[in-house]
C-alpha cells in the first residue's frame, strides 16, 4: 500500500488488485486481459473500473498505453523509454531496452526540439514461427 501512495490515485481494494497485476508485468496487457485476471479474485468488479483505473494510472504517468496493436490497447507499467518488437501473428509484444542512435536532419524535424522517440519492429514470434 505504501509504496503506492505516490501515485495520488483513490486506492481501493479493486484498483490495488490492478496495480498488482501491473506490478512487473511483461505482456502488456489489454484492458480485457487484466479484466479478466483480476475478476478472478473480485469477481464483482466491472470492466469499466478496470478501464477508468488504467486511465488514472495513465494521465498519471504511471502506465503507458501502447497503440501498436491495432485490435486493442495495450498497456505497459514500465514507463522507462524503450522499444518494443511485435509478433505480426499473435499481436504478442516484446520489450526492447537499448539505446538506437537516430539521426533526424533539421529538414525532417519541422522545428521540433526532439525529447525521444519509441521503435516498433515487426516479426514473427517464437511459438507462431
Ligand atoms: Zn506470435
Ligand atoms: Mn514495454
Amino acid at each position: 500500500m505504501e509504496k503506492y501512495r505516490s501515485l495520488q490515485i483513490k486506492l481501493t481494494p479493486q484498483r490495488l488488485a490492478i496495480l498488482n497485476y501491473l506490478e512487473g508485468n511483461k505482456c502488456h496487457p489489454s484492458a480485457e486481459d487484466i479484466y479478466k485476471a483480476v475478476t478472478k479474485h473480485f469477481p464483482t468488479m466491472s470492466f469499466a473500473t478496470v478501464y477508468n483505473t488504467l486511465e488514472a494510472l495513465k494521465n498519471k504517468g504511471n502506465v503507458q498505453e501502447l497503440k501498436i496493436d491495432p485490435n486493442k490497447k495495450r498497456y505497459d507499467p514500465d514507463i522507462s523509454r524503450h522499444h518494443h518488437l511485435i509478433c505480426i501473428k499473435c499481436n504478442e509484444i516484446a520489450d526492447i531496452h537499448k539505446e538506437f542512435k537516430v539521426e533526424l536532419s533539421e529538414d525532417l524535424t519541422a522545428g521540433f526540439h526532439l525529447v525521444g522517440n519509441a521503435i516498433e519492429f515487426y516479426g514473427v514470434c517464437q511459438s507462431c514461427k
